[in-house]
């Protein structure tokens, strides 16, 4: 992007710019994608602007059901404008099926549907390899407060149920994801970051046989091939939904 925009940080999958406006940002979407805290990378043409696509959609879609959430409007192809947030630096991960570092971490059986949604909650911090962190421990580091902590778990429970409904109905399966959350310049909690299948793992329900078919950044991860065709087979049945 010309430099008319300042760049005032520059993540693994995004860029964010200043915007003319003080309160809000203008966030590019890269093609880079990195898995197990940065070890494995890759660059996929076309990444950036299918994730920028499909958040958006998303971001619409919750704030239609009333989820407070930074997003704004899409500027163009690959870029968002958002409300400025102060990120809290915390992962808020839900699962609805065991996948992931929960079977690598726990005796629980891959692909098990789990009795009630779980929350684990990580510390972002790279240099750390993001930790799970317990409230007691989120409470000792004054990270947020017991209440916003409260409202960021019942923000997530709701996020998830009107996600699950969504997918289910374009044939998706919402196996888990990742949120953060941030407060805007006057103060209010607010969803940030993005929702796409580079943070959420989607299954394909269109599958007989119970096989499992990732659309998602485990394609990237287990080195399944077809991220491209998988991220807009997903853009392409949002699209066709809404
Ligand atoms: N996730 C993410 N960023 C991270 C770690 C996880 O977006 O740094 C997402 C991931 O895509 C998945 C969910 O959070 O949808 C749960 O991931 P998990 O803890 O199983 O970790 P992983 O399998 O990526 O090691």
């Amino acid at each position: 992007m010309k430099n008319k925009y300042e760049l005032i940080y520059e993540g693994k999958a995004k860029k964010v710019f200043s915007h003319e406006d003080v309160d809000k940002v203008i966030i590019e979407f890269k093609d880079d994608a990195t898995a197990f805290n940065s070890l494995k990378k890759a660059r996929f043409e076309g990444k950036g602007k299918l994730n920028c696509q499909i958040s958006a959609k998303i971001f619409e879609l919750l704030i239609n059901s009333n989820i407070p959430t930074h997003f704004l409007e899409l500027k163009n192809e690959n870029t968002m404008i958002a409300k400025k947030i102060r990120v809290i630096p915390l992962e808020i991960v839900l699962r609805n099926i065991a996948y992931g570092s929960l079977c690598k971490q726990t005796t629980i059986k891959l692909g098990s549907t789990l009795a009630k949604p779980l929350i684990d909650i990580y510390l972002k911090n790279d240099e750390l390899n993001d930790p799970l962190i317990t409230k007691d421990r989120i409470e000792l580091l004054n990270i947020v407060s017991a209440k916003d902590l409260d409202s960021i778990i019942g923000l997530t429970l709701e996020i998830n149920r009107i996600l699950q409904k969504f997918f289910k109905n374009i044939k998706l399966q919402l196996v888990d994801f990742k949120l953060e959350f941030g407060y805007d310049l006057k103060n209010n909690l607010l969803l940030g970051d993005e929702i796409s299948p580079d943070n959420c793992r989607l299954w394909d329900l269109n599958q007989k046989n119970d096989i499992i078919v990732s659309l998602d950044k485990d394609r990237f991860r287990n080195d399944l091939g077809g991220l491209i065709e998988a991220y807009s087979e997903i853009n392409r049945r949002i699209n066709d939904f809404i």
